[in-house]
Order: structure tokens, then sequence, then C-alpha cells
């Protein structure tokens, strides 16, 4: 890597002022963010690439955001005092760092694409960088270039630190670093982290999402859910009871619990008027944050999967007596009962798209599809899907059913 480093600096002869991004620097190859179009001129191996010249910044006192070089050069640590360095790059930093006695090193996997998932990591990098700084160490993040995955870290931990939204901490870090940009993926996880209070919480309705469509866009490329997706998939709610719900949908042909009220995943209904174009998935009318997704993984747009046939016979738009406290109120869409994958939709492991079976008694409740976008009654565009029918499904009270499963 070093070698690879002294022909780069060959070619970008001379220092980069502060600032300043370097003319020429080699792109990691799956970089898509449209502002990158620039640089994405050079595609180089591994062994050819460094991050360009030694380019790093300071964000507040102590705390530093650059490039590989930087983090591989012993001098310039050495120099600011640096002795923390959190990696986050598709490669660890040479042994020459990462075996330095005197330094403290975090190496995180990740490439520089917007499917990425960064946010898992927040609160670990977070507790790294206040922890080195508590002990008087100086923290170098970087990435390969020490714009978009790097910045990502220094973002969340800015935003942690003075409970900043995504955008005033990306102003208070492009004052220090002008060029730094996250890719879009990566600014949807960060203004997710705000959301959720600067913590993960895996029952944020927007983070299931979030890990949903992450899990899907895996699918996709394996055509089956990935082991480091299982967790989208959520216990069945007939076996397992550790904190029982009051409101459960059963199968109205055997009565047997299928989900429960926590499961579900809500949409508002497109509204009326909109136009029924099959228009991306990611963006959704209704003003939520869309998932940033690569062109190539956005769900095939002739491939829209209607959920109108098994409408035809049913009494959706009378039957809303469930969950009558709320339903009128948040203006949630009620046609169709959207819900998280669960344990016992045995299909859903191995497929890619399929109908949805009574685990009791084999009647089809509804379908589910992973890969193509579903149309709710209501225009509302679902990716991945995973649906009850009303007619197959109902809502009901512990308090009605006595027979609940424990
Ligand atoms: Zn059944
Ligand atoms: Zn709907």
């Amino acid at each position: 890597m070093n070698e690879g480093a002294e022909i780069v600096v060959k070619k970008v002869a001379g220092h980069i002022p502060k600032g300043s991004i370097p003319k020429n620097p080699p792109k990691p190859k799956d970089h898509h963010h449209p502002h990158h179009h620039a640089l994405s001129t050079y595609r180089l191996t591994r062994e050819d690439i460094s991050g360009g010249p030694v380019n790093l910044d300071q964000i507040e006192p102590g705390l530093w955001l650059g490039n590989v070089t930087a983090a591989a050069d012993l001098p310039t640590l050495e120099k600011l005092a640096i002795r923390s360095v959190l990696t986050i790059d598709s490669c660890p930093l040479p042994a020459h760092v990462t075996e330095n006695p005197g330094l403290r090193v975090k190496y995180i996997q990740a490439s520089d694409v917007p499917r990425e998932d960064l946010i898992k990591y927040f609160e670990e990098t977070n507790k790294f960088i206040r922890d080195s700084l508590a002990e008087e160490r100086n923290v170098l993040v970087h990435c390969y270039f020490g714009v978009s995955r790097s910045a990502t870290i220094v973002i969340a931990y800015m935003m942690d630190k003075y409970r900043l939204s995504y955008e005033a901490a990306l102003h208070r870090v492009k004052s220090r670093r002008r060029f730094v940009l996250p890719n879009p993926g990566f600014i949807t996880q960060l203004k997710l982290f705000a959301l959720m209070n600067y913590t993960i919480d895996p029952q944020n309705d927007r983070y299931k999402l979030f890990r949903l469509k992450l899990a899907a866009d895996n699918v996709r490329k394996a055509k089956r859910l990935p082991v480091n997706c299982m967790d989208v998939v959520k216990p069945d709610p007939a076996v397992t009871q550790e904190s029982p719900e009051p409101i459960v949908y059963r199968c109205r042909k055997c009565r047997r619990v299928v989900a429960r009220k926590s499961n579900l995943l809500m949409h508002k209904p497109k509204p009326a008027g909109a136009s029924g174009g099959h228009h991306s998935t990611s963006s959704p009318a209704n003003g939520e944050e869309p998932v940033a997704q690569e062109p190539e993984s956005e769900p095939p747009k002739d491939g829209l999967s209607y959920v109108t046939e098994h409408m035809r016979r049913s009494s959706i738009g009378s039957d809303h007596s469930h969950d009558r406290s709320s339903s009128e109120k948040d203006g949630m869409c009620r046609k169709i009962f959207f819900i998280e994958p669960l344990a016992w939709m045995t299909d859903i492991f191995h497929n890619t798209q399929g109908r949805l079976y009574c685990p009791k008694c084999t009647v089809k409740l509804g379908s589910f599809n992973w890969v193509m976008a579903t149309k709710c009654p209501c225009g509302a565009e679902i990716y991945p899907a995973f649906y009850l029918v009303p007619s197959k499904a109902e809502y009901s009270t512990v308090v009605q059913n006595v027979q609940v499963t424990v």
C-alpha cells in the first residue's frame, strides 16, 4: 500500500491545501454518489490505491477526519498526537499501524455504497471517539478519502454529542472540512439516528423499515434472505409471548394468532389525485425519508404486484372496527395489513415472492414480495411487502378471546 501511495503522490504532486479535495483521487469501485462523478475517473485496484497525499482536518479539538494516507502515516499521527485511529474502509490499515503498540485502533469494514449499514455502528463508534477523547487521546476517523464513510461517523458523533440535526452537524463538520459528503444512504441513516434520539431503537417503525429495505436489497442480489439479515424476521406471535400484547390479528378460519399489533407496518394512503404512475417506491409521496437505493437495486418499475385481486370478495372499507382508538386519527391506511416478516412465514427465507398460508389451517392469508413493490389499493407502493388481507385475517383482542396462545 505504501508503494501505491507513492505512485499517486507523484501523480498529484505537492501538498494539498487544507479544505481542498485532491485533484484526481482514485475512487473505490462501487461508489455511486452522483456528486462524486467528477472523482470516479480512476478505477484502480486496491493494490494501486491510496487516498492521495496525506489529508486530514481537525473537526473539533482532538478529533480529526481524514484519508487513508493520513492514517497510515506514522509521522503525521505522531506530530498531531493522534493515538486512536478509527477505520471505516473495505480494508484494514497496514500492520505498521494496526500493530503499533502506541495506537488504539478500531476497524469497521464498510463500502461506500448507499445500502451499506453504518447506523448499526454509530453507538460503538461514538463510544470509541468519546472514550479516546476522555483519555486525551486524539482521534483520527478515516475512510479512503475522508469524504463519505468516515464523515458519516464523525457527523453521527457530533449529532450525538451536541444533540444536533443531521443538517446542523453536517454544517459544523463542513466548516472544517468542506468537501465531506455522505452518500444518500448514509444521510438517510444519520437522519434516522436523530429521529431515534441518537440511539438504536429496534422497535422504531422507521428503523424496522430501514432494516427491511436493506434486507430486501440483499434478497434481490442473493435471491434468498442472507444470514446477516435474519434479524428482520420477527418471532411467531403465536409462540412467543414475552410481553403479551392485547391486540392481535387472527386467521378468520381457525383463529390462530398470525400477527401482533406491533408487527404492523403502517403507511399513509397515497393522496387522492396523485399520479398512479409506477414510480420509484423509494420516494413515497407522504414525506417519509426514503431509504436510498442504488438505481439498479430499485424494484423493477414494470413489476408492480397488486393486492386488488385479493380484495374483490373482501369487505375492506367497511370492516374497520379494529383499533378504532387510533385508526381514524392517525391517517394511516387500513386497507391491507402490511406486517413485518414473521417466523411462521416459512417461504420467505428461500423465495423472493409467494403466498402466505396460515400455519395451522393452511388457508391463504396474503402474500409477500421481497423484490417488487406491491401496490396497496390506496395507491401506496410498498417494498418489500408482507401482508394479510382483511378478509382472511382479523383484528381481535385478548379480552374478546380468552383462548390466547401463551
Ligand atoms: Zn388458519
Ligand atoms: Zn394503503
